[in-house]
């Protein structure tokens, strides 16, 4: 479902990304750890070509990121037509990323309506059914500055789902929220993975990691330095960094 092969990313002359290679197959959660700065958001924002890499590519679904082959050729796709691709690629941010003035209703139906074209009516009307689902039912006419930080990320994840995705990326979805509030947008991350959503999460909840994770690809400076089922990574860390960043977050 997800494939990037030796996508290398630069930010004024520094390379952040030295190459990466990832493979995630149809259904399956995998969780990204590693310390600040190791470039997991960056590796998540190429994924959906909020930034462009430098080098390599990444294939969602079968289709190739930013690209387009004319005659056994890639030419790099205008930003009109990457944004049509970036639909398909739901991205929860860990500052939810809401518009402030439009409801949980509006926020959710917004999307489907201006990039989907999808009639306004139906739209408000899957979104309710979205909100529902993530247990906001009865607060669709709330304005995100009257909802909880655990709340907003509910809507920002109804709002993932609302372009029916076939991935989601999950930046640190928790990191921004006060500690009683992280359970209730696990849950909801956690029941999306069991329906069999792929997806792929960074967060530094370990529990959670363990959990939910089919594979666990640690980063540090730029490079996959370890990947695997949760238990080996987790137990038993072959690498030394690894076994730092475990020691430290546990
Ligand atoms: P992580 O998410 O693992 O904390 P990031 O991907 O955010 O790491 O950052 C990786 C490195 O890239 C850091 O050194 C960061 O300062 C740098 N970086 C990220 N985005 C930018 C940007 N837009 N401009 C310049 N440097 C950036
Ligand atoms: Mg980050």
């Amino acid at each position: 479902m997800v494939e990037v092969r030796g996508v290398r990313k630069s930010f004024g002359g520094v390379e952040v990304l030295h190459g990466i290679d990832l493979t995630v197959a149809a259904g399956e959660v995998t969780v990204i750890l590693g310390p600040s700065g190791s470039g997991k958001s960056t590796l998540l924002r190429a994924i959906n070509h909020l930034e462009r890499p430098d080098a390599g590519l990444v294939r969602v679904d079968g289709a190739l990121m930013g690209l387009r082959r004319v005659g056994g050729r890639l030419h790099e796709l205008r930003e009109r037509a990457v944004l049509r691709q970036r639909a398909r690629i739901g991205f929860v941010f860990q500052n939810f990323h809401l518009f402030p003035h439009l409801t949980a209703l509006e926020n959710v139906a917004e999307a489907p309506v201006g990039a989907l074209r999808r009639p306004r009516a139906r739209a408000r009307r899957e979104a309710a059914a979205l909100l529902d689902r993530v247990g906001l039912g009865d607060r669709l006419d709330a304005y995100p500055r009257q909802l909880s930080g655990g709340q907003q990320q509910r809507v920002a994840i109804a709002r993932a789902l609302a372009l029916s995705p076939r991935v989601l990326l999950f930046d640190e979805p928790t990191s921004a929220l006060d500690p009683e509030l992280v359970g209730e947008v696990l849950t909801v991350i956690r029941d999306l993975a069991r329906g069999g959503t792929t997806m792929l999460v960074v967060t530094h909840e370990m529990g959670f990691a363990r959990e939910i994770a089919d594979t666990v690809v640690f980063m540090d400076q730029g490079r996959i330095v370890e990947q695997g089922p949760p238990d080996a990574v987790l137990d038993r860390p072959r690498h030394p960094r690894t076994r730092a960043f475990l020691a430290q977050v546990r």
